[in-house]
């Protein structure tokens, strides 16, 4: 049916690149395209000779004529971003260029401020509308299913939404002291941000990690859950009507969180570049070169994810509460595709929303956020490959 251009060839679209080779039907054509060209090999190498055919490339996507390059060579359909934050915009770029559809999993990040608005990508709202072409932005899983699960729940579920509270345990434990579950730059500039909620129209600001709750997780358990300001909040503000309260809480384990003090209180985690030996460098990303890559933690790490929106409104004049999530365990994403659960969880949505392009299924062009088209073919897809969805009517709820 279509051919696909992923740029980034890390944990994520490692996944995205098995799930894409389960679905040839849709998927009938792959170029993985990255920074380094090995790691596009590597990923051919491993899964070359199904249905789905595969090709590799080299490209720097900060250099927007280099991706404008690639995309006139392999003609995708569609362009799924990959790499890192910092690349959304050049490839935004090169996909108005070369008239293809876009898809990411992460708002753009300027490299020097650790900012996550929408409104960079926002902004190229008339310009993909005028070009009749979709801009799917965040199809990971937060963001990402959190807004399929929103949109599903307002669909089905409610008259209004008043509030969501959306909860991403991971319960892996890698055996290791201290290391990031995804790219570690990426990570690490979004817990030492500032925390943030939304409540009656505006957005109220948190110290770092300083709200604190004990959420019992169906499957995990008990566990700390910490307030943090995380991007889908600000789209589902605007698209959830009548929704007066959105927070987001990620647990951490206390030697996660020690760890991570220490290393700001000596300076490892800014992006401030500083001189050493003559250059300048920056030390979160020195940092990011001496921890473990994320993708290595895989064969090592054990128990389960639990993400999922606990929702509170109103149906048919009566107050409801629900409660939609996903557990995706360690050891069989490992099993099945290499990977841990945070790059499956993340590289399955992304294979979904690409593929709900590729299919026509959602077809209104301009830049949008994912919970703004139907949530029900993606949500039958999330059971089909591999992150089934769970519902209680009766949650505990977060006071
Ligand atoms: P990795 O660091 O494992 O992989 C990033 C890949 O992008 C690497 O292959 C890297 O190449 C490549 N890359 C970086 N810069 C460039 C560039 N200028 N040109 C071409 N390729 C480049 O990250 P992850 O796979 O863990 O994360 C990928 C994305 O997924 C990130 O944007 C992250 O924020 C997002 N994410 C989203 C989640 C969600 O739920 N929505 C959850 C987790 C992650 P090289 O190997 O050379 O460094």
């Amino acid at each position: 049916m279509g051919k696909v251009l992923i740029i980034g060839a890390g944990g994520v679209a490692s996944v995205a690149v098995h799930k894409c080779c389960q679905y040839p039907e849709v998927f009938e054509e792959i170029c993985i395209a990255s920074r380094t060209l090995s790691k596009c090999d590597a990923l051919k190498q491993k899964l070359d000779g199904g249905k789905t055919k595969i090709q590799t490339a080299q490209v720097d996507a900060d250099n927007t004529d280099e991706v404008v390059a690639l995309i006139e060579k392999f003609k995708p359909d569609v362009v799924l971003n990959l790499a890192l934050p910092y690349q959304d915009l050049t490839i935004m770029d090169a996909c108005l260029a070369t008239g293809v559809h876009y898809v990411d999993t992460a708002n753009y990040e300027p490299k020097d401020v650790a900012k996550f608005e929408y409104k960079w990508q926002w902004a190229y709202r008339e310009r993909f509308e005028k070009a009749g072409l979709i801009a799917l932005l965040g199809s990971g899983f937060d963001p990402g299913v959190t807004g399929v699960f929103s949109a599903y729940a307002q669909k089905h579920h409610f008259d209004e939404i008043r509030q969501i509270d959306i909860v991403d345990a991971n319960a892996g434990d890698h055996g290791l002291p201290f290391a990031t579950n995804f790219n570690p730059e990426i990570n690490i500039r979004e817990v030492s941000a500032k925390g943030s909620y939304f409540e009656n129209g505006k957005f109220i600001e948190t110290d770092p990690m300083s709200i604190k709750r004990v959420y019992n997780l169906p499957e995990i358990g008990p566990k700390d859950i910490y307030l943090l300001h995380h991007e889908e909040m600000e789209s589902l503000a605007l698209n959830i009507k009548g929704i007066q309260k959105i927070r987001f809480w990620m647990t951490f384990s206390q030697s996660y969180l020690t760890h991570l003090k220490v290393l700001e209180d000596v300076g490892m985690t800014s992006i401030e570049p500083i001189l050493f030996e003559g250059r300048e460098i920056i030390p979160l990303q020195f940092l990011k070169a001496v921890l473990p890559d994320p993708a290595t933690l895989a064969p090592r790490t054990k128990g389960k994810t639990n993400i999922g929106c606990i929702f509170q409104g109103v149906k048919d004049g009566k107050e409801k509460t629900y409660y939609l999530y996903n557990v995706c365990d360690h050891q069989a994403c490992y099993r099945e595709v290499g990977s841990q659960a945070i790059s499956y969880t993340t590289g399955v949505p992304a294979m979904i929303g690409t593929a709900m392009i590729l299919t026509g299924k959602w077809n209104t062009p301009g830049v949008h956020n994912i919970e703004e088209f139907d949530p029900d073919p993606f949500m039958d897809m999330l059971n089909r490959f591999g992150l089934p969805w769970q519902e209680s009517f009766q949650p505990e709820l977060i006071d």
